[in-house]
C-alpha cells in the first residue's frame, strides 16, 4: 500500500540527499528533546574524559523523530566512524560477525529496527555487547569447539519503534535508554524555519505555524510538507509560503491543520458509526482501513493519542469526545453524554 502524505515512515520522495542536508549535524543544532540531549551531552563528555567508548544506546519511539540523526550525531560528537544498518538486512549470524569483526576502535553500530533481529543473530550480540567478544563454532557434532575472538570495543545504537517489542536480554544490556517525543508546534516551527533556510525557501511565521500544526509532531514529516508547499507557493502565490498559501496547499494535500487526512477520519468515523465509539479491537479496526494491526498501532495511533482522539484501553481501541468534536458529529458538544 502506497505510504500516506503524513506517513512518518520514509516515502520514496523523501531524497536521501536532501534529508541528508536537512539533518543535524551536532547537538547543538538538534532541535527539541532537550532532557535527550542534555544526559547525551554529558554521556558523551564523559566518555571522552575516560577514553572510552560511549555505553550501548537504544533510542525509542515512532518514526521519523530522530532516532537516526542522533545515532550520527552521537557518533560525530565522538569522533568516529559510523556503520549503518537494519534488523531486516542481519539476515544469518555470519552477516553480523562480519559487520562486528569490520568495526574500528570506538565506533558506532548503528542498527534501525533492531527488535526485526532474529534470534540466533541476537545471540551473537549478547557477548559482543557485554564483553565485545565473538564466540564462534567451529566444525560440527562431537569434534565442535567454540572459539572466543576479540573484537573492538565499540558502541552499539539501537533504534525502534518499541522498546517493548525487545526481548530483554537484549534490552538489558543497553546502558543508555531513551524515549523520543513527539515535537511540540514550537520546536516544529523552529525545524521548518531552518529548513526552509538550507532550502531557499521564503516562509512567513504563518505559513512555517501552519505547516507545524499539521506535521503530527514528526520532523519527517514537517520537511515533506514544506517541499509540497513550496512547490505551491512557487506556482501559485509568489515563491513566498505565507500563511493562506500553506493551508491552501495542505487543504490540496487533504490535510486539516491537525495534519489528519482522509484516512485517519475514516478510522474515526468507523469507531463512531460503526461502533458506537469502541471498544474496537485492533484487528478490525486495522482492516477498517486496509492496513497492518503493527503499522496502526506502531505508527498512526501515538499520534491519535497524542491528540487525545483516541485511547487504548484493556478491551480495545475507544474514541474520546475530542473526536466527535473534530468530526462535528452529534454527541460532541454533550459532555454528559457518556459513550462507552
Ligand atoms: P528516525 O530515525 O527516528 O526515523 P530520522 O533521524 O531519520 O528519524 O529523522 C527524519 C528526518 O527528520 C531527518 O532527515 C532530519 O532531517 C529530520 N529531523 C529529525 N529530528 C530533527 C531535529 N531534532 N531537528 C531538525 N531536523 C530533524
Amino acid at each position: 500500500m502506497e505510504e500516506r502524505i503524513v506517513s512518518s515512515r520514509v516515502r520514496p520522495e523523501d531524497d536521501q540527499q536532501l534529508e541528508f542536508g536537512l539533518r543535524p549535524q551536532s547537538l547543538v543544532e538538534f532541535i527539541g528533546q532537550e532532557k535527550i540531549k542534555e544526559k547525551l551531552g554529558i554521556y558523551i563528555t564523559a566518555a571522552q574524559g575516560r577514553s572510552e567508548p560511549l555505553d550501548h544506546v537504544l533510542l525509542y519511539g515512532p518514526p521519523g523523530l530522530g532516532k537516526t540523526t542522533l545515532a550520527h550525531i552521537i557518533a560525530g560528537e565522538m569522533g568516529v566512524n559510523i556503520r549503518i544498518t537494519a534488523g531486516p538486512a542481519i539476515e544469518r549470524p555470519g552477516d553480523l560477525a562480519a559487520i562486528l569483526t569490520n568495526l574500528g576502535h570506538g565506533d558506532v553500530l548503528f542498527i534501525d529496527e533492531i527488535h526485526r533481529l532474529s534470534r540466533t543473530v541476537e545471540e551473537i550480540l549478547y557477548p559482543a555487547m557485554e564483553d565485545f567478544a565473538l564466540d564462534i563454532i567451529i566444525g560440527k557434532g562431537p569434534g565442535a569447539r567454540s572459539l572466543r575472538l576479540d573484537l573492538p570495543p565499540f558502541t552499539l545504537i539501537g533504534a525502534t519503534v518499541r522498546a517493548g517489542a525487545l526481548t530483554s536480554p537484549l534490552r538489558d544490556r543497553f546502558g543508555i535508554v531513551d524515549r523520543l517525543e513527539f515535537y511540540t508546534i514550537e520546536e516544529l516551527i523552529r525545524i521548518i524555519t531552518r529548513s526552509a533556510q538550507l532550502l531557499n525557501v521564503a516562509i512567513e511565521p504563518e505559513g512555517a505555524r501552519a505547516v507545524a500544526g499539521a506535521s503530527r509532531g514528526t520532523p519527517r514529516v514537517a520537511n515533506r510538507l514544506l517541499k509540497r508547499v513550496r512547490d505551491y507557493a512557487q506556482v501559485r502565490a509568489d515563491n513566498v509560503v505565507s500563511g493562506d498559501a500553506a493551508r491552501e496547499a495542505l487543504l490540496m494535500l487533504q490535510l486539516d491543520r491537525l495534519g489528519l487526512d482522509e484516512i485517519d477520519r475514516r478510522l474515526l468515523r468507523t469507531m463512531i458509526e460503526k461502533y458506537e465509539g469502541g471498544p474496537v479491537g485492533l484487528e478490525t479496526l486495522a482492516a477498517s482501513i486496509s492496513e497492518e494491526p503493527e503499522t496502526l498501532e506502531d505508527v498512526y495511533e501515538p499520534y491519535l493519542m497524542k491528540l487525545g482522539l483516541l485511547k487504548r484501553t484493556p478491551r480495545g481501541r475507544v474514541v474520546t469526545r475530542e473526536a466527535y468534536r473534530l468530526l462535528k458529529l452529534k454527541g460532541g458538544d454533550n459532555p454528559q453524554l457518556s459513550l462507552w
